[in-house]
């Protein structure tokens, strides 16, 4: 999701220096210490019911893991605000600590390395309400246009612990899931994955049974009720016949048929440039939410009103929708690398205005991305502390950028579209680290960009070109040079000079080139890379 410039306001004001002062809260989410990496997280079975009146959830989670090593404590999240009623392990219950927003389980046993067990958490309360979703996440209880209930959550920043107990952290994904939600009859719930059942409870209830057959980061674990309507349609491509479900507020079917025909286009798209949808087992999916958007896997939450921009797109549904390649298959391992799930997702909406379009718009849709940018800190945020203070958005439109600024100093379209899709699908359903991704973009391109990746992702401000004009009689002579925070920075520079081009290798000392004449187009080199460009007098 697109982080708002309302966010800004919201920053803790407490600010030492470049970060805010880390919790104990902070390390105890962030961090992977021994009794978060003594299991690995097989399977979730999440089952709530959802009180309206009382803005209430309670219900169960049965963890199913296997020991990754021999232990006795294991670390559960959950906040504190939620109550816990008991925690069960082979049908006994447990003594726990809370600690925070952790939950200290100590089993009875000590469980051996490769075993597999289960514990089960009751739990109940009142979930924090979203103040602003999606940036500020958490339960939305509202009603629809018509009166009806309609609930939704969004969780991203917060963490699935808000709402859930899991172990909440994105290194760790179940290998598949079942979400089960009970409402009163007469609603609709949807969640993530395939519906399998929904099954007619006493008391006018009815439950609601998902199955999500893939690995899912937590935060993509949604809950929508509402008086949904369902429409069906298909996608078909070299692999076969694929579901495409689109659960809308029962007055916008019509609306809804009509303007999520572009879905197909998104999909050819994404899929000629990234390889197949990584869920086709669980279909693709769209939610009618009472907030903008949300990546949630299988079941994107949708509600930009059915507005196309003016490149003719609906953004919610094209950059959405990118996420489910870069967010929610391929993974970052910690939060302080979100920006692999931002900078390629804002990419891919440049590259469908290419695909649909042509080159010179997908420039011209992130000349309007540009001046978003803020410089005001380095794109990868401090690690192990499930870092969400970022000032700016520039993960997303620097980030968009460096990309942009890769791919022409690349200078071989065939090759980055290559490495491109081939980062996607080495990384299908996998988590990876910054270093990961250079160490992969550096391999496939044949040539080490690390001076690059680093100037962009661990410095603030932009590079800058400097350089000085000195005409004489009969040529003009021309200095340059990088200035840069990497020593390393090369970035090759292409110019424009009336009907003439022509390339420097600046390094970050000075170096000349002599010309008859000279009077370059500052717009060309702008559209090519990110830097400032300052004359010298
Ligand atoms: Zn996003």
């Amino acid at each position: 999701m697109k982080k708002s410039l309302f966010l800004l306001l919201l920053l803790p004001i407490l600010v030492f220096g470049q970060y805010p002062i880390f919790t104990k809260t902070d390390s105890l989410r962030g961090s992977l210490s021994t009794v978060r990496t003594c299991y690995d997280v097989l399977y979730y079975d999440l089952e709530i019911k959802v009180i309206y009146e009382q803005k209430r959830i309670e219900g169960s989670n049965t963890i199913r893991f296997r020991a990754k090593e021999r232990f006795n404590t294991m670390q559960v999240d959950l906040v504190k605000n939620m109550n816990i009623s008991r925690i069960t392990f082979r049908g006994e219950a447990v003594n726990y600590k809370r600690i925070e927003g952790a939950v200290m389980i100590t089993l009875p046993v000590f469980l051996v390395a490769n075993s597999t067990d289960e514990i089960t958490i009751f739990y109940d309360g009142q979930p924090q309400e979203a103040a602003n979703p999606p940036w500020d996440g958490g339960w939305v209880w509202k009603r629809d246009p018509k009166g009806k209930i309609w609930i939704a959550t969004a969780c991203e920043g917060l963490g699935a612990s808000a709402w859930w107990p899991c172990k909440d952290h994105l290194s760790d994904e179940p290998d598949s899931m079942k979400i089960s939600i009970i409402i009163p009859k007469g609603l609709m719930a949807v969640s993530n994955g395939d519906l399998r059942r929904s099954l007619a409870l006493p008391g006018n209830l009815v439950r609601y049974d998902w199955h999500v057959t893939y690995p899912i980061n937590n935060y993509n674990v949604t809950v929508n009720i509402g008086n949904y309507a369902t429409i069906n349609e298909t996608y078909t491509n070299n692999s076969g016949t694929h579901k495409l479900d689109y659960y809308v507020l029962a007055q916008n079917v019509e609306k809804a048929k009509t303007h999520f025909q572009q879905v197909k286009k998104m999909m050819g798209c994404f899929e000629h440039f990234f390889g197949e949808y990584p869920f086709w087992r669980d279909g693709y999916a769209l939610v009618e939410a009472p907030f903008w958007g949300m990546e949630h896997q299988s079941a994107i939450a949708y509600g930009n009103d059915y507005k196309n921009n003016p490149f003719g797109f609906d953004f919610i549904i094209v950059h959405e929708s990118g996420h489910e390649w870069f967010g929610n298959s391929l993974s970052m391992a910690d939060r302080s690398d979100m920006w692999v799930h931002e900078a390629f997702t804002t990419y891919s909406e440049a590259l469908y205005v290419e695909y649909t379009r042509n080159p010179t718009k997908a420039v011209a849709y992130l000349r309007t991305q540009r001046p978003l940018i803020k410089n005001s800190e380095p794109i990868i945020g401090p690690f192990g502390v499930s870092y969400d203070g970022w000032k700016d958005s520039d993960m997303y439109f620097k980030g968009t950028w460096m990309l942009h600024t890769l791919r022409n100093t690349v200078e071989n379209d065939k090759l980055w579209f290559e490495t491109i899709k081939q980062f996607a699908e080495t990384y299908r359903l996998k988590s990876l680290t910054s270093a990961e991704v250079i160490r992969f973009f550096n391999q496939k391109l044949g040539k080490d960009y690390t001076w690059l990746f680093d100037e962009y992702l661990r410095q603030a401000e932009f590079p800058t070109l400097e350089y000085k004009i000195i005409r004489q009689s009969n040529k003009t002579q021309v200095e340059y040079r990088w200035v840069a925070k990497e020593n390393g920075f090369i970035l090759p520079v292409e110019l424009k000079y009336g009907s003439n081009k022509d390339k420097w290798e600046p390094t970050t000392t000075w170096q000349t080139k002599t010309y008859n004449t000279i009077n370059f187009n500052p717009q060309f080199m702008r559209d090519k890379g990110l830097y400032e460009l300052k004359e010298i007098f």
